[in-house]
């Protein structure tokens, strides 16, 4: 049966390639970190040798389409990546091409945040949610809409990117031109950033827990500390909770959406930040009611793309029917 799926996630940190079924259950999925930096020869190379590999695993089945979530900017009508930022030397690279010469299936190239937000209507936290926001917290931040279960798209098809919505003007520059955006505030990266700059001025837990070495605090050491007391983490968890509840603010100030769906590598540690988050959004319920918006986490952890990749070349195959 030629039914098989494969959606793909292809991040500034991590590649997850799954193997997906029509239904939305994932079969099999390899995670790999992803270095983008050696080119996008390699890199889709690399691609090419994890499908086949998940084809092979999945014994018997053929393929039917090819969905890619890549980080972002895409330009979807040809197929093209245009990220020299958070895929470094990936600039002008068409990646639907190769793949669909390779396999000879459709393949669908979507916004890594657009497929996490429609991974989350389809098979998670969204599903029934008319007005769905979803915001993708990694190496960037990534937003998306998701309207009566269609993506919202820009001008000319072009990705809205919420993650340079300015938080901060005086904050630190960003490789947009602009300063203070969401992301380099509050990804990956500048987490990991203004950690290292908290642990060389006040010492503290996050120190120990990398036996001395700053270059090895990141987003996750930090939560580590904080949840182990350390008041330095502990006080910059707040600080970068704040970031993220005041962009959130912002969707529900411009969208009021029925909820938004946060997923990406620092939402694993929600927790930790919920509670700075959910008080910047009480302190902005003056003009609407802020609690009717539903803020969740994804059910979907380190799937959501891969599944909402998959999904957008099964709504791209079923287009094309019509
Ligand atoms: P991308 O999609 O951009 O490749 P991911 O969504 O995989 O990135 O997220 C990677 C980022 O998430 C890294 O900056 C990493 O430090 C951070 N991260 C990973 N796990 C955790 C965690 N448990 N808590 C906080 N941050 C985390
Ligand atoms: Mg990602
Ligand atoms: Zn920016």
């Amino acid at each position: 049966m030629d039914d098989l799926l494969i959606g793909i996630d292809l991040g500034g940190t991590n590649l997850r390639v799954g193997a997906v079924t029509p239904q939305g259950e994932v079969l099999d999925i390899i995670s790999e970190p992803f270095d983008a930096a050696r080119g996008p020869q390699v890199g889709i190379d690399k691609i090419c040798g994890i499908i086949t590999a998940l084809r092979d695993r999945t014994m018997g089945r053929g393929l039917r389409g090819i969905g890619i979530g890549a980080t972002g900017p895409v330009v979807r009508e040809r197929g093209v990546i245009q990220n020299p930022y958070t895929l470094p030397t990936w600039e002008d690279v068409d990646i639907v091409s190769p793949v669909c010469n390779r396999f000879s299936v459709p393949v669908n190239l979507e916004n890594d945040a657009d497929a996490a937000a429609l991974g989350e209507y389809w098979m998670g936290a969204g599903r029934g949610l008319r007005r769905l926001a979803a915001v993708t917290v990694g190496t960037g931040i990534g937003t998306a809409l998701i309207l009566d279960g269609k993506v919202y798209r820009g001008a000319e098809g072009w990705h809205p990117e919420g993650g340079h919505m300015v938080i901060d003007p005086s904050g630190p520059a960003c490789y947009c031109g602009s300063h203070g955006c969401w992301e380099s505030l509050a990804a990956g990266p500048a987490i990991a950033l203004q950690a290292q700059a908290v642990a060389a001025q006040e010492g503290g837990g996050m120190l120990r827990l990398t036996d001395g070495k700053l270059n090895l605090i990141d987003a996750r050491i930090l939560v580590k500390a904080a949840r182990q007391g350390d008041p330095p983490a502990r006080r910059l968890v707040e600080k970068i909770s704040t970031y993220l509840g005041l962009g959130l603010v912002n969707i529900c100030m411009l969208y009021f959406p029925d909820g938004i769906v946060l997923s990406g590598g620092v939402m694993r540690s929600y927790e930790v930040f919920a509670p700075g988050i959910q008080q910047v959004l009480a302190h902005h319920d003056a003009v609407v009611p802020m609690d009717k918006v539903k803020i969740v986490k994804t059910q979907i952890e380190g799937q959501s793309g891969v599944i909402g990749a998959a999904r957008s070349v099964l709504n791209l195959i079923e287009e094309q029917a019509l």
